[in-house]
């Protein structure tokens, strides 16, 4: 008989879609820790059956409150609890930082036991470059917020990575192309499971071929950075700003549209087209 694990905090990886990609260390724990913490305990039982596991669950997800953290903690100093979601990564886009924190806090060991997640997935397959990259998880639903999210990382110089669902795909798509310009982007659906693929174009091309065909399934959008653009001149910066007030635009909406194509920093953009009004 194996020796039981080391008591604390175990936070387990599991598959996005096919069960073959459970590790064989992810498979161990769950079958020799005395609590496993699912999300939806309907999901977790599949893959505790698939693991060969027999142990008691409790739910812990974004319902959870204080008084179920309290409990859990107080139990770390003497069992080895692990923590999955109904796929992936735990704490990614996922219930649990509040309790590795309050873990933490109690000073009880937490490990990790890494594997599957659909943003990194998405990313090997994407052909976007991978040396830098932004998680963004979900955009915000509603337009006006998911525009200004958009602007907000419009000016890092990373490839940019997004939870979305099939119904939403189109719409957040051309709001990526207005909020960002045409980049290069992947569309990841369906990652490890039969229908799995990953569609590549600009954003515009991705957002007509979605636009009324919402596609089935779970996606992840990659989204290029801005392509190999020389860093622009405060002459550049200048001339942009000016124009954008030419035509009319306030010294905000200037500042912002301007960042959003030149690639820079919306308050740097701002703070110069204020000097440029006075
Ligand atoms: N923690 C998970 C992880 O590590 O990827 C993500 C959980 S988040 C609540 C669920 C979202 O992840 C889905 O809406 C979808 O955007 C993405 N996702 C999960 N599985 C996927 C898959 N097999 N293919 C593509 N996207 C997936």
């Amino acid at each position: 008989m194996s020796t039981p694990p080391t008591p604390g905090l175990y936070i387990v990886a599991t598959p996005i879609g096919n069960l073959g990609d459970l590790t064989p260390r992810a498979a161990e724990l769950l079958r020799s820790c005395s609590l496993v913490l699912a999300e939806d305990k309907r999901v977790t039982t599949r893959l505790l059956m698939h693991a060969g596991a027999s142990v008691p669950m409790r739910t812990y997800n974004d319902h959870s409150d204080a008084a179920d953290r309290t409990a859990i903690v107080a139990r770390l100093g003497s069992e080895a609890i692990a923590l999955v979601s109904d796929a992936g990564t735990p704490l990614i886009s996922d219930p649990g930082f509040k309790l590795v924190r309050e873990a933490r806090a109690a000073g009880h060991e937490i490990f990790t036991l890494p594997g599957p997640c659909a943003a990194i997935a998405a990313l090997t397959l994407a052909g976007l470059p991978t040396d830098r990259f932004l998680f963004l998880g979900f955009l915000p639903p509603k337009e006006k917020s998911r525009a200004e999210a958009i602007a907000e990382v419009a000016a890092v110089r990373a490839s940019l990575v997004l939870y979305e669902s099939g119904p939403r795909l189109g719409a957040s798509l051309a709001a990526l192309a207005a909020g960002l310009g045409d980049r290069e982007a992947a569309v990841a659906r369906e990652l490890t499971k039969f229908h799995e693929e990953c569609v590549t174009g600009t954003l515009t091309q991705l957002a007509d071929r979605y636009a009324d065909a919402a596609p089935k399934g779970e996606i992840v959008i990659v989204v290029g950075p801005l392509a190999g653009a020389p860093e622009p001149t405060s002459d550049d910066l200048d001339a942009a700003l000016r124009a954008a007030m030419q035509a009319g635009e306030s010294p905000s909406r200037a500042a912002a549209s301007v960042a959003a194509r030149l690639g820079i920093k919306r308050k740097l953009a701002y703070e110069r087209a204020l000097e440029l009004g006075r």
